[in-house]
């Protein structure tokens, strides 16, 4: 048939590579009868308690959903391979990069961060990056984003930060005073709602993006030596985003946009791949670097710390049961190998903990057991025992506490962390709203920026900004300003012109409208009219 992609095609492989079905069964094996109704008394009901192949479909029914992931819900997910391709033992002994040509399994899932699971796929949001590897030392899972900086530097600021880029409380619509808000309140948001607001606030799928490990990690060696890394994986597809207007258009018409892409282009052969690289700051450079290297609002600048080729990730297929492998999959920055390890990044910090507990309330304490985040490369032989839903097993009669005299498995010293630099300092909670919030984010207006690419960032901040409350626009723009007068000049001209727009757009009426044309407001006032008439007329 003409036109048919190979997503629409998926049901009809099936059948082609089935030729017979099955006999129906229940859930527990045995052979159904009808599936097409109930079992009545009589032809008008009730319904007999007696109807398992019923009670056994819909009670399962009943529980088909398990707890959207609170952020990242909507998403994609693929599988393939890391390649490595340039030597980086001097820095890392991790396996996973253990000679050239040496080829990982490796699962990703792209997602957006802030809608539902059926919300659009090109809104303007960041995307997730994450990536599994399967390993022959254990999983390790690199969670990272499209950009190599986050808004803000202290994980006791995340539950909030996301709430303002949920759902009022009340109106349980979306709130540009609740994001605003924060952001103008928080000014180290800055950096990442520059990128945000830039072209590549909305890209085109998930091919055609950057991604990046984000926080600061630390390499260690076989002799012990350590590094700081972090990691890129800069797209072979080339960066492609989509105008605000194609976006649009594509949230409505096709709002799966992103998932589409990336099965289409793996069913048809295009695998897509990225090309990943390192960069290395050592600990001497790490003191006396002029910024926190650990600040994950901050990046480090490639002419001091250049990308450093590693490897290539190549997706070549497609998840054979979404709920299976994309929904169920796992991801936890804690999921680490000899050899990588945790800097004192805070948001790295507060993640480790975060994203485990979150499967433990999603997917149950056993979610390790799930297939897809089953460490197939090496086995699971510990102390954990039973819970929810173990499937594996369970470590059969090997002995469940330790030490002991029964030949259970052991720990070893030469797994231990690299000998870290910590020093001793004061418990306390340290006030990071200052730490040079606009340097960086001054660097990228003025030598990353075009015109052009100005122009839009500036149109894209103000068409959104210019919903929010007066004061709360004021704010903002201070905050733009001090990246650079023209960055925050050119925002505030255009809410100037909003505002105008809207005052001229009200005079007409009020003019067109009113018995007696001599009343005549100030401009503010019958700008805040028009706002709480368009607040009145959304939220009723
Ligand atoms: P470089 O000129 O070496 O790097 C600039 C980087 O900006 C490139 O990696 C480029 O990515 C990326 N870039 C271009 N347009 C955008 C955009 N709209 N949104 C996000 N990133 C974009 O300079 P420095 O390393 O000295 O960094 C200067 C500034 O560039 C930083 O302050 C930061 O704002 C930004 N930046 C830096 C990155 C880093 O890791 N050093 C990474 C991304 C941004 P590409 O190569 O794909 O074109």
């Amino acid at each position: 048939m003409a036109n048919r992609s190979n997503m629409s095609e998926q049901l009809a492989d099936f059948a082609q590579s089935k030729k017979v079905p099955d006999v129906m069964t229940t859930s527990q094996g045995q052979p159904i009868d009808s599936k097409t109704a109930t079992m009545t008394f009589g032809p008008k009901g009730p319904v007999a308690m007696q109807d398992f192949i019923y009670t056994d479909e819909i009670a399962h029914f009943d529980r088909e959903r398990i707890p959207e992931r609170v952020v990242h819900a909507k998403g994609a997910g693929a599988f393939g391979y890391f390649e490595v391709t340039h030597d980086i033992s001097r820095y890392c002994k991790a396996k996973v990069f253990g000679g050239v040509g040496k080829r990982t399994p490796i699962a990703v899932r792209f997602s957006t961060v802030g809608g539902e699971s059926g919300s659009a796929d090109t809104v303007r949001d960041p995307r997730g990056f994450a990536v599994k590897f399967y390993t022959e030392e254990g999983n390790w899972d690199l969670v990272g984003n499209n950009t190599p900086i986050f808004f803000i530097r202290d994980p006791i600021l995340f539950p909030s930060f996301i709430h303002t880029q949920k759902r009022n409380p009340q109106t349980h619509a979306k709130d540009v005073d609740m994001f605003w808000d924060f952001i103008s309140l928080r000014p180290e948001t800055t950096h990442q709602v520059s990128f945000l607001f830039s072209d590549r606030g909305i890209p085109d799928g998930y091919r055609h993006m950057n991604g990046y490990g984000s926080h600061t990690f630390k390499l260690v060696n076989k002799d012990g030596s350590a590094v700081y890394c972090k990691f890129h994986y800069k797209t072979d597809q080339g960066i492609h985003n989509f105008s605000v207007d194609r976006a649009a258009v594509l949230a409505g018409s096709q709002p799966d946009y992103g998932i589409t892409d990336l099965f289409e282009a793996i069913a048809k052969g295009d695998h897509p791949s990225w090309t990943v690289y390192i960069q290395v700051m050592t600990f001497t450079q790490a003191e006396n670097f002029r910024w926190n290297p650990f600040d994950l609002t901050k990046v480090w600048p490639h002419s001091e710390f250049p990308l450093i080729p590693v490897g290539r990730m190549v997706l070549n297929r497609n998840p054979a049961n979404y709920f299976a492998e994309v929904e169920q999959i796992a991801f936890s920055p804690a999921h680490m190998v000899p050899g990588i390890e945790p800097s004192p990044d805070k948001m790295l910090q507060g993640r480790l903990y975060s994203y485990s507990d979150t499967h433990r309330h999603r997917l149950g304490a056993n979610y390790h057991q799930i297939p897809v985040n089953c460490p197939y490369a090496t086995r699971t032989r510990n102390y954990q025992r039973d819970g929810p839903m173990c499937v594996d097993g369970n470590q059969g009669g090997a002995p469940n506490y330790y030490p002991n005299s029964f030949c259970g498995p052991l720990d070893h010293p030469s797994y231990a962390l690299s000998k870290t630099t910590y020093s001793t300092a004061d418990v306390k909670r340290y006030n990071t709203a200052d730490d040079d919030n606009f340097s960086q984010v001054t660097l990228f207006w003025r030598n990353v920026l075009s015109e052009d690419e100005k122009r839009r960032l500036v149109r894209n901040i103000a068409g959104h900004l210019k919903d929010a409350s007066e004061f709360i626009q004021q704010r903002a723009v201070r905050n733009f300003t001090q990246v650079d007068s023209e960055y925050g000049g050119g925002i505030a001209k255009l809410l100037q012109q909003y505002k105008s727009r809207v005052c001229r757009l009200t005079q007409g009426r009020i003019q067109g409208y009113s018995k007696i044309p001599a009343v005549k407001f100030s401009c503010e006032v019958q700008y805040t009219f028009v706002r709480t008439l368009c607040i009145i007329i959304v939220s009723t």
